[in-house]
């Protein structure tokens, strides 16, 4: 089996998300945007996709894809590896690139084999429970524009099935400053509003200082929050091995440092963090993600999956309860996030009333693209 052709192209659609000036996604006015669909075809005619915002189609259409033309989908250790050295003097070869392709040919093994991914990978369950993941605060009526904003929310999202919600407070530009008081108010609130018995976590401003992280890990201790993520830039590991140390919350990390499984077993070894993160769209991929569940379980740590993409599902169905949820999010007010992006037919990720999703059982990932919609936006 050879790869014939790699290709990622455009695919409009209209959006109801508006970045703001620091990245954060919140509600905005229906506009023009565009999400990145990449196609890997087989000599057998199989093929493998992955849909994503951020890969980069340059690289991918003129530099890696014609390099990897000739390889057999199955050897991916050997493909990941190469693609991994590239990186070094490819700028633009990034990580969501590298994951982009790396899923593709997973999903291709996946539909070859008649198996969903996480059975390739060797099974350990069928359905993860999930957390509803609140999008970061804004100053929109009906939004997230108060710590009471939050507390309704939270209701709604306990009312629907969730059993574990996670805040993402405000952050510049929305408020001039960030302000952990306000953080802790919002929490304080949502902790008040759900009761005891739902599990909390927090995601804040992640350019805290030492002390503003410590004063939020000993507020949230007393709320009874789950974990604390990322409130301090993750270069300094440092500052996570100081704030793990000085806390009993436990903190959980890192998210965005490079350096994918590797950078995780360093910071095993600083004991920087009390639960590790990593994720399939920006740490390597299923392939390097799956290294990190082994070194995180081999050192009976808990291994928390970064953001909603469909290949965290499947390495979720892989993993033992170290990795206790999925993230469904980003959530709000006034997004309806059961409802499809048009490339799709359905999302991935349905959750029942008990806040269980359950993985796509249909061989590959489980991508249910909608082609008369593709076809005719393609850009
Ligand atoms: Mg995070």
């Amino acid at each position: 089996m050879k790869i014939t052709k790699i290709e990622a192209r455009k695919v409009r659609y209209t959006s109801v998300m508006v970045r703001d000036a620091e990245g954060h996604a919140h509600p905005g006015e229906p506009h023009d945007a565009t999400l990145r669909l990449l196609t890997v075809v087989c000599d057998d005619g199989t093929e493998g996709y992955a849909v994503s915002g951020k890969m980069v189609m340059d690289i991918i259409n003129n530099v890696v894809g014609p390099a990897l033309i000739g390889e057999d989908p199955f050897f991916r250790e050997r493909i990941w590896q190469r693609m991994r050295t590239w990186q070094r003097l490819h700028s633009s070869f990034t990580d969501h690139t590298l994951c982009a392709l790396d899923a593709a040919l997973w999903d291709i093994c996946g539909k070859k084999c008649g198996q969903p991914v996480y059975r390739l990978l060797g099974a350990y369950r069928d359905k993860v429970p999930a957390y509803g993941s609140i999008m970061v605060g804004d100053d929109i009526p009906g939004g997230l524009d108060t710590p009471q904003a939050y507390a309704d929310y939270a209701v709604k999202l306990v009312k629907r099935g969730y059993k574990a919600i996670k805040l993402h407070t405000w952050m510049p530009p929305i408020i001039p400053e960030p302000d952990p008081k306000l953080d802790i108010k919002a929490c304080a609130a949502v902790r008040e509003a759900v009761g005891p018995d739902i599990e909390l976590m927090l995601d804040p401003y992640h350019d805290y200082s030492r002390s503003q992280a410590y004063y939020l890990a000993k507020e949230l201790e007393k709320l009874n929050f789950l974990w604390l993520e990322e409130p301090m830039d993750e270069s300094s590991m440092s500052s996570y091995r100081w704030l793990s140390e000085q806390s009993n919350l436990l903190i959980c990390g890192p998210e965005t440092m490079d350096g994918k499984n590797r950078t995780r077993a360093e910071w095993i070894l600083a004991n920087a963090s009390d639960i590790g993160r990593a994720g399939v769209e920006d740490n390597g991929g299923i392939t390097n993600v799956i290294k990190s569940v082994h070194l995180y379980e081999s050192f009976g740590m808990s291994l928390e999956l970064h953001d909603n993409q469909l290949g965290n599902l499947h390495v979720l169905g892989a993993m033992g309860i170290e990795g206790k949820y999925f993230e469904r999010g980003l959530l709000h007010p006034l997004i309806d996030y059961e409802k499809p992006n048009p490339l799709f037919n359905s999302i991935y990720d349905p959750m029942d009333e008990e806040g269980m999703v359950t993985i796509p059982s249909v061989p590959g990932l489980g991508w249910d693209l909608n082609w008369d919609y593709i076809n005719d936006n393609f850009i």
